[in-house]
């Protein structure tokens, strides 16, 4: 079976769902995941808010252009008045709930359950259109399967036995349909996998029913090989290793969100990046394959802050390193880019919350330099340590531009640069210059 993910741009009006259902009624058996109508999650976003502010009007108002918003999607969604008036009494349900919330004490609890209304908004239409078209679909509510621990990790268990129930109950079904992004945590609550959290639930529920490939639709045509933003003539990439689709997606590449891989690489199951708008097209397979040798692909992560810590005391002293560690950790700052020398480290980060407490912290055990405004560059590809010139290749591409940290040898599947911000589109520019042309 397989798991197809449409994101919101996908379904962001009733033309949109429509060519969604041409592309998924082929007589196969499937998972359909969909995310909230684009727009949708930010406007709920907004009307929280509200809440939060205790302005109710304002909430209110800005629920009523919402559901006129949907009440249009509606009428030109389904073509007799009887799917018209059930998918409108839906809409009735789900906006007076959103009202609802103007009676209570606004947590960030109600903000969750608010949040949830886009998946279940869109799915229940979009089922509600199969069967006017008279496909054999069901709903299947991811709030009664997708779960998170404690640690709001996902419970991989309880989503495979829970999800396995509720296809066992209707198993010749042709197209199951469910909500991306929603899921319950430990205590039951409504809770969410993150905004972008959709492609999330792909993987999650591809592993969970061993699916042959896992589908992400989007409205590009798979992950390209540089920054289209910034660059002119970038191409996708057919083939991408997952460590290497992984790299991309955290540094940068938007197409896909970064923690979706780890479930399909730990489950070992394709995942296929596909353009709603151009469904031949070959997209880009990520998998255990790689392109021997190639370089793929570049990518910018923003917003970076680089510091460094230089000691003298370093020399030859062991136990540095973890402290400088530790400190990060005790703020709970991830560290994306780390490179040393004798008598000194540099980290890069990009949650700058708790800096002025770190690098008060830091001061313990060196000086300290913070330079802000930094961009990491990750150039990805299959770059084994055997294989010669990639390196040369790769710094030469770099030579005009100051470059402040590099890494190297992490994984054999990328070489990082810390740049200032200013640069970023030259360094891009340079390197899909050397790499692709
Ligand atoms: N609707 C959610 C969001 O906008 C989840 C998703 O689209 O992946 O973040
Ligand atoms: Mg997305």
């Amino acid at each position: 079976m397989k798991v197809l993910k449409f994101g919101g741009t996908s379904v962001g009006s009733a033309a949109r769902m429509k060519n969604v259902a041409k592309l998924i009624c082929d007589g196969e058996q499937k998972i359909v995941i969909l995310s909230a109508m684009s727009g949708t999650t930010n406007n709920l976003i907004e009307i929280s808010d509200y809440f939060y502010k205790n302005n109710i009007s304002g909430a209110l108002e800005k629920i009523n252009i919402l559901q006129q918003k949907y009440a249009d999607v509606v009428d030109e969604l389904y073509s007799s008045d009887e799917y018209k008036s059930e998918a409108k009494l839906n809409l009735k349900n789900i906006f007076e709930y959103l009202r609802s919330f103007s009676k209570s004490v606004f947590t960030l609890f109600e903000e969750k359950a608010i949040l949830a209304q886009g998946e279940l908004l869109s799915t229940a239409m979009f089922h509600l259109y199969l069967q006017e078209i008279g496909e054999n679909s069901i709903l299947l509510p991811a709030l009664e399967f997708m779960r998170i621990d404690k640690n709001a990790e996902p419970d991989t268990a309880f989503i495979a036995e829970n999800l396995a129930k509720q296809i066992a109950t209707q198993p010749d079904k042709m197209i199951y349909i469910t909500q991306g992004f929603i899921c319950r945590n430990f205590y039951g609550e409504i809770d969410n996998l993150q905004r972008g959290g959709s492609d999330y639930t792909a993987s999650l529920i591809g592993a969970a029913v061993n699916a042959d490939e896992i589908q992400i639709w989007t409205d590009i045509d798979g992950m390209h090989n540089n920054d289209p933003r910034f660059v002119e003539g970038t191409k996708p990439v057919p083939v991408l290793h997952f460590e290497e689709a992984a790299e991309l997606a955290y540094f940068g590449a938007k197409i896909l969100h970064p923690t979706c891989i780890l479930p399909a690489k730990l489950a070992n199951i394709p995942v296929r990046l596909l353009n709603t708008m151009e469904p031949k097209a070959p997209g880009t397979l990520i998998s255990t394959k790689s392109k021997k040798g190639k370089i793929e692909a570049v990518a910018a992560k923003d917003g970076i802050t680089a510091i460094k810590i230089k000691s003298g005391r370093m020399l030859l002293a062991h136990g540095f390193l973890r402290k400088v560690f530790e400190i990060f950790e005790s703020y709970h700052t991830p560290i994306d880019m780390v490179t040393t020398s004798e008598v000194g480290v540099s980290v890069s980060i990009d949650n700058v919350k708790r800096l002025d407490e770190i690098v008060n912290d830091l001061k313990k055990f060196g000086t300290v330099t913070i330079d802000k405004d930094m961009v990491i560059i990750c150039v990805v590809g299959d770059m084994p340590f055997e294989n010669i010139g990639f390196q040369a290749k790769v710094v030469g591409a770099m030579s005009e531009i100051p470059v402040r940290m590099i890494s190297y040898g992490g994984s054999n599947y990328n070489i990082s640069f810390l740049i200032k911000a200013e640069d970023k589109r030259r360094a891009l520019n340079a390197l899909s210059h050397a790499l692709f042309n």
